[in-house]
C-alpha cells in the first residue's frame, strides 16, 4: 500500500499551496529517500530507438503529424551497441523509447530484448513503446523485459480529450496499464505537469489515480510547448486567460493559470509533485526527467533534493539525440548525456548523494 493516502479535497488544497509547503515537503521527501535508498540514485541509460510515431498527441515535437521534422530508427546492431557501451559506463538497466512505430515489430522487439538480456543477463531491459495489446505486451515480457513506462498524461477524460485526437481514448491507456500491472511489469506512469486546460484539480485526480494503480515508478515533468504543435503558443494562452478571460477568477482552476504562466512555476511544482509522490510512495522509482532539467538549469538537482531517485541519461547515438524531438530545447547536450557522467557523478556527491553504478535499482517492496 502506499504510505500515506490523500482524500481528492486534501490533494486540490496541498496543490493550491504548493508555493509556501515545497520547503518543508522537500525536507519530508529527503528524510523519506535517505531512509529508503541512503541517499542513492539509479541510473538508467535512455536508448530513443525510433523517432516515428504513428500517435498525434497535441503536445508532442514528434506526433505524426509534424512533418517538419527528421525522423529516424536505430537499427538492432546500433541499439546493441549503445547497451555494450553503457554497460562499460556502469548502466545496469536500458530503456528502449520510441515513438510508436510499428517498424518496430512485436517479433523484433522481442529479438532485440532477448539479445539484450543474453549478453547482459545482470541488466534490467525497461520498455517505453506505447500502447500495445496484450499478446504484445505478454511476447515481450516472456522474452525478458523487466519493466514498462508508459504515462497515463491525463485521468480526466475531457483533458486527455483535449491532449489527444478522438483516436486516442483513456480507456485504452489505462487498460493497458492493468494489462502491463497484470503480467508482472514494474509499471510505470505519469503525467506533465502545467498540461495545457490542466488545473489543480486535475492534478489531483492524476495523484488519485495513481494511488489506486500503486506503480513503482512514476515519471513527472513540466510541460513544454513544441513550436510544430497545436499547442506551440500555449504559454500565452494561459496569460490571457488569467489576464482578462478567466470565467471565475476565485476558484482554483484559476489558481492554476496565475501559477503556471512562467516555466520556473511549472519547474517548481513538478518539483512539489515530486516531494508529495515520495511522501506517497516512499519506495517508487522516481525520476528526475529530462524535461524538469531541460526547463530549469538546476533541474536534475532540484529533482532529487525534492525526493527523486533515478536519472536517466541519454545514451543514444549522437547524431539522433537532437531528432528526439519531443518539446523545444530538451536537453540533448551537457550532462544529460552519459558521456558526461563524471560530472553529474560530481554534481551528485556536492549535494550528498550517490551514484548507484553497477545496480539495476529494481522496485524492492510489494504492493
Ligand atoms: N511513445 C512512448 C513515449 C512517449 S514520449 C509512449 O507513448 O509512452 C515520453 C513522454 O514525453 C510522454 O509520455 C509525455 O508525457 C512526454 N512529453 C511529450 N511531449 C512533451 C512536451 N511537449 N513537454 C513535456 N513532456 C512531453
Amino acid at each position: 500500500m502506499p504510505e500515506k493516502i490523500y482524500f481528492r479535497s486534501d490533494l486540490i488544497e496541498l496543490i493550491s499551496h504548493y508555493k509556501s509547503l515545497r520547503k518543508s515537503f522537500a525536507e519530508k521527501a529527503r528524510v523519506i529517500q535517505k531512509e529508503n535508498c541512503a541517499n542513492g540514485i539509479y541510473i538508467r541509460g535512455l536508448i530513443e530507438v525510433s523517432s516515428f510515431c504513428r500517435c498525434n498527441c497535441l503536445y508532442c515535437g514528434i506526433r505524426k503529424d509534424n512533418t517538419d521534422t527528421e525522423r529516424y530508427r536505430l537499427s538492432d546492431e546500433e541499439i546493441l551497441s549503445r547497451c555494450e557501451y553503457g554497460y562499460t559506463k556502469g548502466f545496469r538497466t536500458f530503456v528502449l523509447q520510441g515513438g510508436e512505430d510499428l517498424v518496430f515489430s512485436d517479433i523484433r522487439v522481442a529479438e532485440i530484448i532477448t539479445h539484450i538480456k543474453s549478453r547482459f543477463p545482470d541488466c534490467a531491459v525497461t520498455l517505453s513503446l506505447g500502447e500495445r495489446d496484450e499478446k504484445t505486451y505478454r511476447l515481450w515480457k516472456d522474452s525478458g523485459a523487466d519493466r514498462y513506462l508508459l504515462r497515463h498524461e491525463a485521468r480526466d477524460p475531457k483533458l486527455f480529450s483535449l491532449l489527444h485526437p478522438s483516436e486516442q481514448k483513456l480507456e485504452t491507456r489505462l487498460h493497458a496499464l492493468e494489462t502491463l500491472k497484470s503480467l508482472g511489469y514494474q509499471t510505470g506512469s505519469g503525467f506533465m505537469v502545467g498540461a495545457p486546460y490542466q488545473t489543480i484539480e486535475k492534478l489531483a485526480d492524476d495523484i488519485l489515480y495513481l494511488q489506486n494503480l500503486k506503480p513503482e515508478m512514476i515519471g513527472i515533468g513540466p510541460f513544454i510547448p513544441h513550436n510544430k504543435t497545436p499547442f506551440a503558443s500555449y504559454q500565452n494562452d494561459f496569460e490571457k486567460r488569467t489576464d482578462e478571460n478567466s470565467p471565475n477568477k476565485n476558484s482554483s482552476e484559476e489558481i492554476t493559470s496565475c501559477t503556471l504562466t512562467s516555466s520556473l512555476d511549472r519547474a517548481e511544482l513538478t518539483c512539489f509533485l515530486i516531494s508529495l509522490l515520495r511522501i506517497i510512495f516512499p519506495h517508487a522509482l522516481i525520476p528526475a526527467t529530462t524535461a524538469l532539467n531541460t526547463l530549469s538549469q538546476t533541474g536534475r538537482k532540484d529533482g532529487i533534493l525534492s525526493g527523486a531517485n533515478v536519472i536517466m541519461p541519454n545514451l543514444s547515438p549522437l547524431e539522433t539525440r537532437a531528432k528526439y524531438d519531443l518539446y523545444e530545447g530538451k536537453s540533448n547536450h551537457t550532462l544529460e548525456t552519459a558521456e558526461e557522467l563524471e560530472r553529474l557523478e560530481n554534481e551528485m556527491n556536492k549535494i550528498g548523494y550517490k551514484i548507484l553504478f553497477n545496480e539495476r535499482g529494481d522496485f524492492k517492496n510489494k504492493y
